[in-house]
């Protein structure tokens, strides 16, 4: 498949992924036509400032993306696709409709999980996905006096930091030993939580959730401690599932996230990519393993990647392997991921003083590998350790195109074992890169503010 056998290109999903895939289409000057099926009925909008809106800091206008498109685009707004005949290319939709396609892009993202017990029933209990999500959790707010959040990840912790800071009293409960543990690692997690404390957000780590009861003026959570907790607002954050629910009757790999090959070519269907929350492919710059990354910047990547993918087919396009990189800000910390920070068995402060949240912390993995570090307080140190952890993992060379063996990957795997555990594992570190000291002050000034070089397209 190349992209003289394209015509007609279908994509699935109307968030970023699908947004920069269709604009590379563009770029790349691909003249067919072009449908994109989006279930959400308005135009596409940045997801991670959906805490803003819910606060009531910022404006759904202000979200929005003016997406550059084909010429010959139709944004199918308001639609679900329903089902996938990958034999006969045709995408179902839920008017009846039977799409047919040339080429086919997949980007349909996630969708929150939930706890047991716990219904969107009235405008007491929350999930944040959408913008109609954060308009509902705005109006649950307006007369809320106190909230419950149950996970400690990005979007719990996020939200914590933007609803305190109005003011509203916030009890914070985190399954494991720190808030977003899962994300940059013990060591830093443990920064987080003071720096959530010192901001009187109400922290419960090592927690869960024992009994659920929800009524009409609120929630009564009792948590595994035997501790209660009741608040007349709750938001569940407890992390998100891949939407690959309509692709069920397709053959494909639904694993957690539909399975790729390194190119971001779906296994078994070489004429279908996907990218984004859905997709899970191996980085061969770190492993073989296949995984879903959920940051906004891997998605807009991904999706610009997947729509070379399928112009060039598979036999020309180089694996998909970019150096994470993602971006928080809570209680006016700003703080960049850079590689797998969560991957890290070691830890090591390379700046300022991280546990304050004002300096950087490298991760090692169990090879001594550096695969990532956390730059709090908006250091310029990001570039350094972008540029350390490509020179630690470096990406394979990329042609001939690279053999990767999907088998072993076809079912799904036990989840890996929580960071916490792997760090009690014995390890050494090695190959530890010398910290240079800050950039000078020109390198600085390019520096400030911006991605790491190549970490984003
Ligand atoms: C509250 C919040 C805060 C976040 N904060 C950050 C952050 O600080 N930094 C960061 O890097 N990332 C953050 N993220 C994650 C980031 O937003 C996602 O990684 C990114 O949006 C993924 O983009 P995507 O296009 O793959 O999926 P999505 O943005 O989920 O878009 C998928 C779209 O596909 C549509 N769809 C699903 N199924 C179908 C179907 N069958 N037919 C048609 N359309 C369908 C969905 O309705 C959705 O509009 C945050 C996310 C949330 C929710």
């Amino acid at each position: 498949m190349g992209a003289e056998d394209l015509g007609l290109v279908v994509i699935v999903g109307g968030g970023i992924a699908a947004v920069r895939a269709a604009e590379r289409l563009a770029e790349r000057g691909f003249t067919g036509r072009v449908d994109i099926v989006a279930a959400e009925p308005g135009p596409p909008y940045r997801r991670p400032l959906l805490t803003s809106v819910a606060s009531g800091r910022l404006d759904a206008s202000q979200l929005q993306l003016s997406p550059r498109l084909p010429a010959r685009t139709r944004w199918r707004g308001g639609r679900r696709a329903t089902g996938l005949d990958p034999d006969a290319r045709r995408v179902f939709l839920d008017d009846g409709r039977a799409l047919p396609y040339d080429g086919l892009i997949i980007a349909t993202g996630a969708v929150p999980r939930t706890l047991p017990g716990a219904r969107r029933a009235n405008d007491r209990v929350h999930t944040l996905r959408t913008l109609d999500d954060a308009h509902r959790l705005a109006r649950g707010l307006r007369d809320a006096r106190r909230l419950l959040i149950v996970g400690g990840g990005t979007i719990g912790c996020e939200a914590a930091a933007a609803l305190r800071n109005r003011g509203l009293p916030t009890t914070l409960v985190e399954l494991g030993p720190a808030l977003l543990g899962d994300v940059v690692g013990p060591r830093m997690g443990e920064a987080f939580t003071v720096w959530h404390r010192r901001h009187r957000v109400d922290v419960r780590c090592s927690v869960g959730v024992a009994t659920w009861d929800q009524h009409r003026a609120g929630v009564r959570a009792e948590l595994t401690d035997g501790a209660v907790v009741e608040a007349d607002v709750a938001l569940v954050a407890v992390g998100a599932w891949p939407d690959v629910g309509w692709l069920a009757d397709s053959g494909f790999d639904l694993g957690d996230g539909v399975l790729c090959g390194p190119t971001t070519h779906v296994v078994g269907a070489e004429d279908v990519v996907a990218a984004g929350d859905c997709a899970r492919w191996p980085n061969l710059r770190f492993d073989e393993s296949p995984r879903r990354v959920g940051h906004s910047a891997n998605a807009t990547a991904m999706g610009r990647h997947a729509a070379d993918a399928l112009l060039d087919g598979v036999e020309a396009t180089a694996p998909f392997t970019p150096i994470p990189w993602g971006f928080t800000e809570q209680f006016g910390a700003c703080t960049q991921l850079v590689g797998r920070p969560s991957a890290g068995v070691s830890f090591v402060d390379v700046e300022g003083r991280p546990s304050v949240m004002r300096g950087a912390v490298a991760a090692f993995d169990g090879r001594g590998r550096f695969v990532g570090g956390t730059i709090a307080g908006a250091r310029p140190a990001a570039r350094w350790v972008h540029d350390a952890v490509a020179a630690s993992c470096p990406a394979p060379p990329s042609m001939p195109r690279v053999s990767w063996d999907p088998e072993p990957h076809l079912r799904p795997r036990p989840s890996a074992a929580r960071v916490d555990d792997r760090v009690q594992q014995a390890h050494r570190v090695e190959q530890m890169p010398a910290w240079p000291g800050p950039p000078r002050r020109a390198e600085d000034r390019s520096a400030g503010g911006e991605q790491p070089r190549g970490a984003l397209h």
